[in-house]
């Protein structure tokens, strides 16, 4: 009986101890280091007694988390094409206010690829296959724009693949020598089947076969941060799936656009590809 009592009582102080951080479990946040550079994530803080401020760049929804209290932080992905200088948001409470940032410059690497074979369709795609591109260009777009109210707690990221890096972000392309759109995520080395682990809390927005992704899943983490994989070979998830941090999504392959195993993660933030690195907390 006594045993019991005390079993009991641990139970209370436990649930008593999950109370307590409840809330700073909803308001868990995303550590960012302020990296305002293109293809970066501009970090500003303001404070407000508004319990549901919203911010906005270029007229697109930002993300917004609460630090404590009533200070809060934007988190602001800037594209890889902007120019230096200086930017500002709009903050949304009572009123509407201006915040200035500035983005510094910052050079990335060139890289040429070469496309041999069956590969080569991918430098010139044919009618067939452009008209299949532009079929899916509004469904890949669609899911780059959804913005999810906040209903996930935030958290940092974990690598999805345990592999090294062999891309980097933002690297200038070319393709059998012609200028292409740069590198707009992070390509991690495997072989064909190796897991590929969910980064953080969230839903499963798109999952399909696409002419340059190959097999692709989209994860929405809420506020418009969504991460992307791309050249799968197995896709483990479905359409509107709830998956934690860590879950298997599926497994290293070589479809669509790719040279050899590998995977290629993106990273969306309000709409723009960001380096997936500044979110990785280790
Ligand atoms: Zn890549």
């Amino acid at each position: 009986m006594e045993k019991f009592t005390q079993k009991l009582r641990k139970l209370i102080k436990i649930k008593l101890i999950l109370l307590m951080l409840l809330p700073n479990i909803l308001w868990a946040s995303i550590t960012v280091e302020n990296t305002a550079i293109p293809g970066g994530i501009a970090v500003i803080n303001f404070e407000t007694n508004h319990t549901d401020p919203k911010a906005f760049y270029g007229g697109i929804e930002l993300y917004v988390q609460k630090i404590k209290d009533n200070h809060y932080q934007v988190l602001v992905g800037i594209p890889l094409l902007t120019k230096p200088g200086v930017k500002h948001i709009i903050v949304k409470d009572f009123s509407s206010k201006n915040i200035e940032f500035n983005v510094a410059e910052h050079n990335y690497k060139e890289q040429h690829i070469t496309l041999k074979g069956k590969k080569k369709k991918y430098v010139n795609p044919n009618l067939k296959h452009m008209e299949r591109i532009k079929r899916e260009r509004p469904i890949l777009s669609a899911a780059r724009k959804i913005f999810s109210n906040k209903k996930l707690a935030s958290m940092n990221f974990i690598r999805p693949v345990d592999g090294v890096t062999t891309s980097p972000f933002g690297l200038k392309r070319f393709y059998n020598g012609e200028p292409r759109r740069p590198h707009t995520g992070l390509d991690f080395a495997g072989d064909i089947g190796a897991p590929i682990l969910a980064p953080a809390d969230g839903k499963v927005i798109l999952t399909g076969n696409f002419f340059f992704n190959g097999n692709a899943v989209f994860i929405d983490h809420s506020q418009g941060l969504i991460s992307v994989y791309i050249h799968m070979n197995e896709i483990l998830v479905e359409e509107g799936q709830h998956i934690k941090q860590g879950d298997k999504i599926g497994t290293i392959g070589q479809t669509g656009r790719a040279t050899g195993a590998h995977l290629h993660w993106g990273v969306y933030l309000n709409q723009t590809v960001v380096n997936p690195n500044i979110l990785i907390k280790e």
